[in-house]
């Protein structure tokens, strides 16, 4: 049966997740984005209010949420902020390996860390010669004995520069490809971890970035979350659960763009009336609407998904780049409502431009997500029509006897067989398919 009402207990989360937003992010998120800094208090007050982690199994004394629950409260902290709900989330995007690790050991000392003692983890697979290319990591994962030792860089990691614990993508060699790749789960404070200087962004100011760097730091066995030969599958299974994620930044952005688009153009006067009054702005609106809410449906459905245990990468990537870039086209209509004012950094439009941008780029760009979702359509989607030479399809007249279609120019002949030759492009008779009636044995 199908249903797109909350419960009761996500209406509840869904509040918890909106007062904490506009009563604790919206009234610092513009001051830390010009100090270009991370609110650790806030995230520390995230975690207090059990908005942080919501994923961690119940099994592990976690909250046992699903995605639909993280795609709830990310919407609503996005709103007030994307950049401090990057930073949120990010302990969820840096745990989901070790979720789906067979290291259950490893879970077991680690979880109630991050659950019990505000502990954060990042996630790292880019590096600075690779983002897209998963497959190209370089950073070195040597076997020395059972143990791992790494060496490399990693770039563009959200809270590189906070997080007490990195789930780091490594190779035991970068010609093997997919094939060498592993993870391992690395402690800050371990001999041969740094981090770089916090990266000057264009936006997501609120959220930190940094490179990591790798020297000679021995991975006992024990923190192996995935062996070379498994890290890659581990990525994208993650991404795949991330990316509704990131479409529901998008949502909670979009909204709230929406939202000051309606209110300043029912108060600004134009030509003797509200600005609300004009069918330009009224359309514009509309679309806004449109597209929040339909990108909602597909963040929702690619969770949904996800928490029927269904392997949601096709309605995630589906849903990334809808919702990310709605987002980016919404907050720009937002601002053309906004006139002049909306171009300025005392309205809160250009850092909700600046922030959604980045949407687009990071847990796969939407180039990517293209990639993705064009692959499964030419290889692994299962067609409702018959072929294009196989439809019976008729001007005149109802195909009611057999009918034979030209493979060349789409003719459809009528009659117990083809003709020796098509009237309209000459093709001959082996040109012609039967397209009705339909051949039972072959399903069409
Ligand atoms: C603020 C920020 C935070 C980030 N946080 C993290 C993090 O926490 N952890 C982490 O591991 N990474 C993180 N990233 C990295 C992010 O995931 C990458 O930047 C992203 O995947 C793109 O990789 P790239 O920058 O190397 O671009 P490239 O891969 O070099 O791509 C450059 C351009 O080429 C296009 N392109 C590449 N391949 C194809 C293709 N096959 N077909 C068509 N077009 C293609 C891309 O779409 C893009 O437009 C973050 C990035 C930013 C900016």
């Amino acid at each position: 049966m199908l249903n797109f009402d909350l419960t009761d207990d996500q209406l509840a989360l869904r509040k918890r997740a909106r007062e904490f937003a506009v009563n604790h992010v919206l009234p610092v998120a513009w001051m830390y984005d010009e100090r270009d800094e991370i609110p650790l208090d806030l995230l520390k007050k995230a975690w207090e209010a059990g908005l942080m982690n919501g994923d961690i199994p119940k099994s592990y004394d976690g909250m046992g949420l699903g995605l639909v629950e993280a795609a709830i409260v990310t919407e609503e902290i996005a709103a007030a902020c994307p950049g401090v709900a990057t930073s949120i989330f990010d302990n969820s995007l840096g745990v989901e390996p070790l979720l789906l690790s067979e290291n259950e050991a490893l879970r077991k000392r680690y979880l109630p860390e991050i659950l019990n003692n505000f502990k954060l983890i990042c996630f790292a697979t880019s590096e600075p010669g690779m983002g897209s290319d998963v497959s190209g990591i370089r950073c070195q994962a040597e076997k020395d004995g059972d143990d791992y030792i790494l060496n490399g860089a990693k770039y563009w990691i959200t809270n590189g520069g906070i997080a007490d614990y990195m789930t780091v993508f490594a190779t035991t060699d970068p010609k093997t490809k997919h094939e060498g790749i592993g993870a391992f789960l690395v402690e800050r404070d371990w001999k041969g971890v740094s981090s770089g200087k916090a990266i000057p962004k264009l936006g997501q100011r609120c959220s930190n970035t940094t490179a990591l760097h790798f020297e000679n730091v021995r991975v006992p066995a024990e923190n192996v979350i995935a062996p070379p030969g498994e890290g890659f599958k581990l990525a994208m299974k993650t991404f795949s659960r991330t990316r509704p994620i990131i479409g529901a930044f998008a949502v909670g952005a979009a909204r709230s763009a929406m939202e000051w688009a309606i209110d300043y153009a029912k108060k600004r006067k134009a030509f003797g009336m509200p600005i609300s009054g004009f069918q330009a702005i009224q359309f514009k609106l509309a679309e806004m609407y449109q597209k929040v809410e339909t990108a909602r449906l597909l963040v929702q459905k690619s969770a949904w998904e996800a928490d029927q245990g269904r392997d949601p990468t096709i309605a995630a990537s589906i849903a990334k780049f809808y919702a990310t870039e709605a987002a980016f086209e919404t907050v720009n209509d937002a601002m053309q409502v906004l006139g002049g004012y909306g171009y300025t950094t005392m309205f809160p439009l250009e850092k909700l431009l600046r922030d959604v941008r980045l949407l687009m780029i990071y847990e796969g760009t939407s180039e990517v997500q293209r990639v993705i979702v064009s692959g499964h359509l030419l290889s692994a989607y299962e067609p409702a029509m018959p072929s294009l030479e196989k439809v019976p399809m008729r001007r005149k007249t109802a195909v009611k006897e057999a009918a034979w279609r030209c493979a060349t120019c789409g003719h459809v002949h009528g009659g117990d067989a083809p003709p020796e030759r098509c009237p309209y492009c000459f093709a001959a008779k082996g040109a012609f398919h039967k397209v009705w009636p339909p051949d039972r044995a072959s399903g069409d």
